[in-house]
């Protein structure tokens, strides 16, 4: 039998782990003894999550990726803690600080990067250390010294305005402290978005309480003892409690250079992510390849990839060729996508852009011979899965470019999944496509937890869990395990859903998706509504649900695709307006009390508009006059007597219905109850005809 190898891996972060993880699936536990270094002493943990633990809304258990445990029942051994502190190349081992030795066949160096703080006057403290309440953000150590620091503190300033640096002043506002960004170019986020964008995203900032500094070139940190403030090349001095540095990163290369490996900006590897040295390979932010060093964690999970197939001799053809670039900021309720070229740098560029400023919208697509070269979407990032996959496939654009920005007539909605082609790319983080994930349900995975751990997918960012949610719960339609699935609609809705333990019951409800069949039989369903429950969210995405009542009619339909319910002044639910002004989508539930049979739900963009408007929008639908019994706009009051003050027109873009005899009235749900049924007769009733079968 061969012996086995020693392999041993300097840094236990995305990519060191994930490169293990790599190996270990095929079948690398046979061919190699595993030993890891890592500085950090816990295992390993989601890093991208960093400002959710800053920001207190996720705890440091709930970002880990692989406990300890997970090293002993892999049987490698986690030098936990232990920072490695030189590679000899000709004794081929690795010195660890506390006196470790770990002998290899094979290296791989994933030692990450670290925040970059430039050389300013009044880094030093007093004791010729680092001056208390500077700080660096990128590991939990870090985040635990901040929020320490922070507590009782005024003002915090970051220094950055990229990515980083909005995640972390929203993170250090959230506990509590007034956070200025600094930033030296002339809008935010310049790497990710062209001026118009930054404009945009900063005036997004300052609506959620940030300050931002723009053109600010940093040159000292003041305060003898500690922080006391920043001074700057122009302009007035601004004080401040501490300094957190988010202005780039520097890769460790420090062992590399030591041991005599080509380094430029980072370690520099080939395709096969080999050092000069054949032995020596590195992965991840400390990587150099093609004077390209990358700072996400796809291509640190591409690299990862190719490098298990050589060193398991899988796929002696496995080559990395770079990483295209795609980025998605996190801070809660703005929804932001970049890819690639954010400018045209050809003259046959194309250029297809739409901007709504005070709606805090941007979308700009970059289009050369047919094909997406890059993308900025602010504000409205629903398109964003369809373009990474035809940025990332290069396939060729459809003549109609605003279908890329845009939902283009009601039928067009985010369903449809079965249209998606299979190399649609689902997770850009771990490189997972519509193909893998219909793979895994065809082999019997029937959760998107299973097939989350399986494929990796929505394990890094988190941005594409709901859609894969989305299309677990689709591929195995009535055979899903009674997992969570998270649903359509807007966040809101789903942070309801989850507050009050009702997703299953959603689930079910959102099985039978009728939206092809808003019939008259489902229009009159509506119009002769005494009550149904609207759910809002604000910019934050904070929900909010209550109901209305009214006569029967109070509920207008003006087609199959329009609805318009009022909001009445003097009941105390006037809540709807506010979060529309918002943020314009709108759940709306109609359930039939009286034959405790039947509930709609619908999904939709809302509108606010006057009675005078909405009588003219009736009036010019004289065919819908029988389903609204003929009524124009009355004056309706509602149940307990407010009149109307506004109504909300609602454009349906998804219609589900649910069709249990199992509604239960108003009542706590208890945990027996079933929502939702497959009984074709009760499905079909005859409410729907046999549209809705
Ligand atoms: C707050 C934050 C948010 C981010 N958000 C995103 C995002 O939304 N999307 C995205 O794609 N990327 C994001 N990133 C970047 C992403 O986290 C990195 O690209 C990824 O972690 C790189 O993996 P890595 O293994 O190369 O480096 P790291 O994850 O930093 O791991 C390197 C590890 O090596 C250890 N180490 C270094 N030197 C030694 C030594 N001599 N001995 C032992 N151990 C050593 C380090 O302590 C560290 O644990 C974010 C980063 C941060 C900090």
């Amino acid at each position: 039998m061969k012996r086995k190898q020693n392999l041993v891996v300097i840094g236990n972060g995305m990519a060191g782990a994930r490169t293990v993880e790599e190996i270990l699936a095929r079948g690398g536990s046979e061919l190699f003894r595993i030993s890891i270094f890592g500085d950090e002493p816990c295992g390993n943990y989601n890093r991208i999550l960093l400002s959710s633990i800053l920001e207190g809304t996720r705890s440091e258990e709930e970002v880990m990726l692989n406990r300890p445990a997970w090293y002993a029942d892999n049987g490698i051994r986690l030098n936990a803690g232990v920072r490695a502190l030189r590679i000899q190349r000709h004794a081929k081992c690795v010195l660890g600080a506390d006196g470790t030795v770990e002998p290899y066949d094979k290296l791989i160096i994933a030692t990450g990067s670290r925040p970059y703080i430039p050389p300013l006057h009044g880094l030093q403290g007093e004791d010729g250390g680092g001056k208390p309440g500077i700080f660096g953000f990128r590991s939990l150590d870090d985040c635990r010294r901040i929020a320490e620091y922070a507590r009782g503190r005024r003002r915090a300033a970051v220094i950055g305005g990229g990515l980083l640096g909005l995640e972390c002043a929203y993170a250090l506002q959230a506990l509590g402290i007034e956070a200025h960004v600094i930033h030296r170019s002339k809008h935010l986020m310049n790497h990710q978005l062209d001026s118009p964008a930054g404009a945009i995203l900063q005036s997004l900032m300052q609506k959620l309480g940030m300050h931002v500094h723009l053109e600010k070139q940093t040159t000292a940190v003041l305060g003898e003892e500690r922080v006391s403030g920043l001074a700057f090349a122009d302009g007035p001095e601004l004080p401040c409690d501490l300094v957190v540095f988010a202005s780039g990163t520097t890769p460790n290369t420090e062992l590399a250079v030591r041991c005599g490996l080509p380094v430029a900006r980072g370690i520099v590897v080939d395709s096969q992510l080999r050092t000069a040295d054949p032995n020596v390979h590195a992965v991840g932010e400390c990587v150099q390849y093609r004077a390209q060093v990358y700072g996400l964690v796809a291509p640190a999970w591409e690299q990862a990839k190719v490098l298990a197939e050589h060193l398991t001799e899988r796929d002696s053809k496995a080559a990395y060729h770079g990483s295209k670039i795609a980025t998605r900021l996190k801070v809660a309720g703005v929804q932001l996508a970049s890819m690639g070229e954010i400018d045209p740098s050809e003259e046959r560029d194309e250029v297809v852009q739409f901007a709504e400023p005070h709606k805090g919208t941007y979308k700009k697509l970059v289009i050369r011979s047919g094909r997406l070269i890059g993308a900025i979407l602010l504000g409205d990032a629903d398109r964003a899965a369809g373009l990474l996959s035809a940025f990332d496939s290069g396939a060729r654009l459809p003549e109609e470019r605003a279908t890329l920005l845009f939902h283009m007539g009601a039928r067009e909605t985010r369903g449809g999944l079965d249209q998606v082609p299979p190399e649609t790319q689902i997770c850009s983080c771990a490189g997972i496509r519509m193909g893998a994930v219909l793979g895994c349900i065809q082999s019997g995975l029937r959760s998107a937890e299973a097939v989350m751990e399986t494929t990796r997918a929505g394990k890094a960012c988190g941005s594409c869990e709901p859609a894969l949610r989305e299309i677990v719960a689709w591929a195995c339609r009535g055979s899903a395990a009674q997992d969570t699935f998270a649903l359509p609609g807007s966040d809101g809705e789903h942070r309801l859903q989850e507050k009050y333990g009702t997703t299953v019951q959603a689930l079910a409800f959102y099985k039978h998706r009728v939206f092809h069949c808003l019939n008259p039989t489902m229009q009159a369903f509506i119009a002769r509504q005494e009550m149904l429950f609207v759910a809002t969210a604000d910019r934050q995405g904070h929900a909010h649900s209550s109901f209305r009542a009214g006569h029967a009619g109070f509920v207008k339909v003006l087609d199959e695709r329009t609805i318009a319910y009022p909001e009445y002044r003097g009941n105390g639910v006037m809540s709807s307006l506010g979060n529309l002004a918002e943020n314009p989508h709108v759940g709306l539930t109609f359930l039939d009390f009286q034959t405790d049979r039947i509930g709609l739900h619908v999904n939709g963009e809302a509108r606010i508009v006057e009675k005078d408007e909405l009588e003219r929008l009736l009036k010019c639908r004289p065919a819908e006059a029988a389903v609204l019994g003929g009524a124009a706009v009355q004056k309706p009051t509602s149940a307990d007597g407010g009149s109307v003050e506004r109504w909300v027109l609602v454009s349906v873009a998804d219609a589900f219905i649910h069709c249990a005899k199992h509604i239960p009235r108003m009542q706590k749900v208890e945990q027996e109850v079933t929502w939702g049924t497959d009984d074709a007769a009760a499905k079909n009733g005859n409410y729907f005809g046999s549209a809705c079968s």
